[in-house]
């Protein structure tokens, strides 16, 4: 792609209704604009990371077996009544009539629309268990949206759902995504901990919310800090390593505010591994039985002949809002770091453009149509700004390597810089070669 033909928008002001930094460069680098008060609308640069995170959260629910499909963001508001949470749910859901004056609204969450297809498809036990999943825009009228795409009113979620026999089979689904949740972190370049959490409003008996630390979180957290340590690379998805590996989070104290008490904290945790501060919830995942199959009826046969109702969970991941999270934990000094998995541009080429110099330009050209024949996504600057002009716009882009077309003769050579400052002088062969091996490891 060329520099000058891509559409982001980039503002030289911090914009002064953006209070923290993700929102502030997600302005600032044309991400996204805001269309109305916690809305936005996602421009070609914030789409694309948008996209490359949801695509790692795709396939680390198809990993564990978990299935695709897509609900409609719409939904009948019978189900909701049916379920009994159609008034508990409050002003945060954004209620509709359909011209014959039918209730409808747009979704919050999906447990009542995934439960009424379940119970329409599935009568016998061999079915099970089940995992099911979708990505999907939500809405929520929240009351004080802000932080840009962090509190937002329309957002996107993965929402998983599991359906299961028994407790303990539904234990199982639980932890495989526990697992996935894990991994999918992890790709992002994240350290999310999950932390006993309270079930809230969803209800039920089992929850943890993965929650990475950041200044500007919402939720205040108080652990043992050595959860952070946690190794998950030796672990598996099969149930007894991921058994294990529950074991190990479980043993340190870790939770949010809901579930903090003081004296638990000081009598489980030695001062000097206490640690309190904030944190961004970026995921949260839930057993709660049959609080919706029962008053929905989602029944399956036995092998007996009884009726059960089935075990369900559900598994959030804000997709939307990871965009800010990632943000928040990666840029330092005015430089966005986007992990190599997400980046906008695996490579950037930033020539020392002159008017009358046509030379630069052309090497950087070739440089440019060679990288995309190997199917490297690149971005080349093609405009005649100043060097220091461009570094500071890479430096608000953020993408991980970049080619530096300078004024000094380096021959064959290429000048090729880390986001993290460290330079080499390399090929282009050595360069394609780096970057290619790079990506695999994604
Ligand atoms: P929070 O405690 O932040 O309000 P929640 O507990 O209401 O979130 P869930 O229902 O568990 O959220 O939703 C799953 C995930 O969706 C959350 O972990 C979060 O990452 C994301 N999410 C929830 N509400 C919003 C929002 N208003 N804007 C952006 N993302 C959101
Ligand atoms: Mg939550």
């Amino acid at each position: 792609m060329y520099l000058s033909k891509l559409f982001v928008p980039l503002l030289k002001e911090i914009p002064s209704e953006a209070k923290i930094k993700s929102h502030q460069l997600m302005l600032r680098s044309g991400m996204i604009r805001q269309s109305s008060t916690g809305i936005y609308s996602w421009l070609p640069l914030g789409y694309k990371i948008m996209k490359k995170i949801e695509q790692i959260v795709r396939e680390e629910q198809n990993k564990i077996g978990a299935q695709e499909l897509l609900m409609p963001t719409i939904q009948s508001a019978e189900i909701w009544k049916e379920s009994g949470r159609y008034e508990d749910y409050g002003e945060e859901m954004l209620r509709i009539k359909d011209r014959q004056g039918k209730e409808m609204l747009y979704g919050p969450t999906n447990e009542e629309l995934i439960t009424e297809i379940f119970r329409a498809s599935v009568k016998s036990y061999k079915s099970l268990p089940q995992l099911l999943y979708h990505i999907q825009w939500k809405f929520r009228d929240e009351l004080r949206p802000r932080f840009g795409v962090m509190r937002c009113k329309e957002f996107l979620m993965k929402d998983a759902y599991s359906f299961d026999l028994s407790d303990t089979e539904a234990t199982i689904s639980y932890n495989k995504m526990f697992f996935a949740y894990l991994q999918t972190f992890k790709r992002l370049g994240l350290t999310a901990i999950p932390m006993a959490a309270d079930t809230g409003p969803i209800g039920g008996d089992l929850s943890h919310e993965f929650v990475i630390l950041a200044e500007t979180g919402e939720s205040r957290i108080y652990s043992d800090k050595r959860i952070f340590d946690l190794d998950i690379s030796k672990h598996s998805s099969e149930d007894n390593s991921i058994k294990e590996l529950r074991k190990k989070y479980d043993s340190f104290y870790a939770v949010t505010d809901d579930k903090f008490r003081k004296e638990d904290f000081e009598t489980k945790v030695e001062k000097k591994h206490q640690l309190v501060t904030k944190g961004i919830e970026v995921g949260h995942i839930f057993y709660f039985g049959d609080k919706y199959s029962k008053p929905l009826k989602c029944k399956v046969d036995l092998k007996d002949g009884r009726k059960v109702n089935v075990k369900m969970g559900s598994y959030g991941i804000g997709v939307s809002r990871l965009v800010g999270a990632i943000i928040e934990a990666k840029f330092t000094d005015n430089v966005m770091r986007w992990p190599e998995s997400v980046a906008p541009f695996e490579v950037a080429i930033i020539p020392s453009l002159q008017k009358n110099d046509k030379s630069i330009y052309a090497k950087a050209e070739t440089i440019y149509k060679f990288l995309k024949k190997n199917n490297i996504d690149v971005l080349f600057d093609d405009t005649d700004e100043h060097l220091s002009a461009k570094f500071k716009k890479f430096d608000l882009i953020g993408i991980p390597y970049q080619i530096i077309l300078g004024f000094k003769d380096i021959g064959d050579k290429l000048e090729f810089k880390e986001v993290t400052g460290k330079t080499e002088t390399m090929s282009l062969e050595e360069i394609k070669k780096k970057l290619v091996n790079k990506r695999n490891l994604n």
